[in-house]
């Protein structure tokens, strides 16, 4: 994929609320989800985000007369998921990608495409955005060396990284089922606890709840059983990007995680944007793979691409922020609470697909790969609350005069993208919001 008119930053929409300044939904932006509408009775669709409005892509083509691999992407679009869309692969998406660009462009003929599409729109606040895709397996990395440095400092101070972190992209099988859609209430989980000083476990609510700013991947075109995928093609099997909450329940996670890595402590939420920003909207913002500090290994050969390293990496900046219950009440604004970057993630995201595959493992359209954890070296960019407040011993302040050590029931977590680069447009991922409701006791 390369720089095209879609990316070009003076490019207006007739829909001119993608014109307003800060907008994360400008026309050079062009994400993909899945709504549904209170009432009407008509099914989930596919839809693009634009401006304050959600497009009804089948519709819109229909309307508009698209042609060719356009038309039949624009069709996958008439489907509850994006997964048909996924799996046509790379020139489908770029050529609706151009199309839908060039249709809602304030360019000639314009009022006349206006006109056509009259029906197709609707308010994004009207429609209930879902997860966008069925979901087969779930796999989560962690592919920051800061977070993993970190949270390795709390269990072995003298030797933090464990040995294989510079030679394997680190991850885990999670869950798939309990990935739900921003504003989706996330109850806390209850399970096996063992404070350090307890002779035996007890079951009960979690109280180290905790959420890790992460990016998701979906895979679109998958790979065969048995049939690795080369470096050099790993990233042209990812359809686009999500935000990414996976919620922690740190304590249940310290007494059950040797072994055999999480279990219970991550597979009870886990909360993305229904946005599915796509690698051609990401396109100007790519740059180059994390510079390895003098010393460490070069990667294994299967893991190297010159192409991936002068280029795959992509700034996308993350935040988080919390509310609390007393903060909505007295009306203030979230805090935020970090702010980070993905471009400082030590493994590529060609890195984490083509690791997956090299087992011969397949992987399929509408996968979902975390990037883990995205801490970056400084204070401020820490991406989660175990970093933050050193594992609770120095509580963060809210402005309400509270204090959290971890995340308390009513807390509001909201997490929030973009990406910007000099010379183009600033796009956005929308959020990815939950809020904790208390433990169910029995
Ligand atoms: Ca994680």
């Amino acid at each position: 994929m390369a720089l095209d008119e879609t990316h070009d930053p003076a490019r207006l929409s007739w829909v001119e609320s993608a014109n307003a300044a800060g907008c994360e939904f400008p026309v050079q932006n062009l994400p993909f989800g899945v709504y549904g509408t209170r009432g009407d009775g008509k099914p989930p669709r596919g839809g693009v985000a634009i401006g304050d409005q959600v497009l009804d892509v089948a519709g819109f083509s229909k309307a508009l007369g698209f042609t060719g691999p356009a038309a039949a992407a624009a069709a996958a679009c008439a489907e509850p998921n994006l997964n048909l869309l996924m799996s046509l692969g790379r020139a489908h998406w770029a050529a609706l990608r151009l199309a839908l660009s060039r249709a809602l462009s304030k360019e000639r003929g314009w009022e006349d495409r206006r006109a056509r599409a009259s029906g197709c729109l609707m308010p994004m606040d009207q429609a209930v955005l879902l997860v966008p895709a069925r979901i087969g397996d779930y796999t989560d990395f962690y592919t920051s060396i800061f977070h993993a440095t970190n949270v390795g400092k709390f269990f072995r101070p003298d030797n933090p990284l464990m040995p294989n972190y510079k030679w394997v992209p680190i991850g885990y099988h999670g869950r798939a089922s309990s990935i739900v859609a921003s504003g989706t209430p996330v109850t806390r989980p209850s399970g096996q606890l063992k404070p350090p000083a307890a002779e035996i476990p007890v079951f009960g609510a979690c109280r180290n709840l905790d959420y890790e700013t992460e990016l998701g991947f979906f895979i679109g075109t998958g790979n065969d059983l048995g049939m690795p995928l080369k470096i050099g093609e790993a990233a042209e099997h990812v359809f686009g990007a999500v935000l990414l909450n996976d919620w922690s329940a740190r304590d249940i996670q310290a007494w059950e995680y040797q072994p055999l890595g999480p279990f219970l402590a991550k597979n009870f939420a886990t909360t993305i944007s229904p946005w599915i920003v796509t690698m051609g909207a990401l396109e100007p913002y790519r740059t180059a793979a994390f510079k390895r500090p003098a010393g460490d290994p070069a990667p294994l050969p299967y893991l190297t691409d010159a192409a991936d390293q002068a280029q795959g990496g992509y700034s996308i900046a993350v935040e988080m922020f919390l509310r609390s219950e007393q903060m909505r009440t007295a009306g203030m604004p979230p805090l935020r609470l970090s702010h980070g970057n993905y471009r400082d993630a030590y493994w590529t995201l060609a890195q984490m697909v083509a690791h997956h595959a090299s087992s011969g493992c397949n992987l399929q359209p509408g996968d979902l790969l975390g990037t883990g954890t995205l801490s970056g070296d400084t204070p401020d960019s820490l991406g989660s609350m175990l970093e933050l407040t050193q594992r609770g011993a120095n509580p963060v302040k809210l402005p309400s005069g509270e204090s959290r050590a971890f995340v308390a029931d009513g807390d509001e977590v909201i997490q929030r993208g973009r990406c910007s680069r000099e010379g183009y447009a600033t796009i956005g991922f929308g959020e990815a919001a939950g809020q904790v409701m208390p433990a169910i006791t029995a």
